[in-house]
């Protein structure tokens, strides 16, 4: 059973008022969110995003991140496990959950990808691609001209295995330009492996 279920009352974590229906959140702030389901192509990859990047979705991710409120992980974990489980995301080799740098990790005292991802791994058949590690720290991408975004991932990540004949899931917060997940994919793609798609909650992009 996932760990989440059965951590607190029943109560919304936004509002702290009123019942929480779905993914620890009440029928009032859910609508606040903009579902949108989005599939969209990042070069070749396929990538998911759940929910449209607006303003309270952008409060919510800067209050886990920057706020360190770490029960938002729950709700994070809850909206990226179900749409996961719908669209058969799941059925890859491995979950490889953004990685923060040691530094970033440090100054925010938790893994932010990494916690949401922790309450769902042990119940679906994937497990987390070891090893694959974001190696220095790089300003955050939005406050970047595009130039300077793909710039400023150049050979961030790395990873060193083979991958030959496996397929890789990547699961990150926020996809705005795509480019942490083209650099993910193309040190994934040095070590030959097969499939790289990404799962995000939210996203700036809006196709339906
Ligand atoms: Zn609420």
């Amino acid at each position: 059973m996932i760990n989440w279920l059965f951590l607190d009352k029943n109560i919304c974590y936004i509002c702290k008022s009123n019942e929480a229906v779905a993914h620890f959140l009440c029928k009032d702030c859910l609508k606040k969110l903009d579902y949108v389901a989005n599939q969209f192509k990042i070069d070749n990859y396929q990538a998911h995003a759940v929910y449209f990047y607006n303003e309270t979705m952008k409060k919510l991710i800067a209050d886990y991140k920057f706020n360190r409120n770490t029960s938002l992980s729950k709700v994070f974990s809850s909206i990226l496990y179900d749409y996961g489980r719908v669209h058969k995301l799941f059925d890859v080799d491995y979950i490889l959950p953004s990685p923060s740098s040691r530094q970033t990790i440090n100054d925010r005292g938790f893994d932010h990808i990494r916690m949401i991802c922790d309450y769902f791994i042990d119940d679906i058949n994937p497990s987390y691609l070891d090893n694959f590690t974001k190696e220095r720290n790089t300003k955050a991408q939005h406050t970047l001209s595009k130039d300077e975004r793909s710039y400023n991932l150049k050979g961030a990540f790395k990873f060193d295995g083979d991958l030959s004949g496996k397929s890789v899931l990547i699961i990150d917060d926020l996809i705005t330009t795509g480019n942490t997940v083209k650099e993910m994919a193309k040190v994934l793609e040095k070590s030959n492996v097969k499939e790289v798609t990404a799962l995000a909650i939210t996203s700036e992009h809006r196709l339906n």
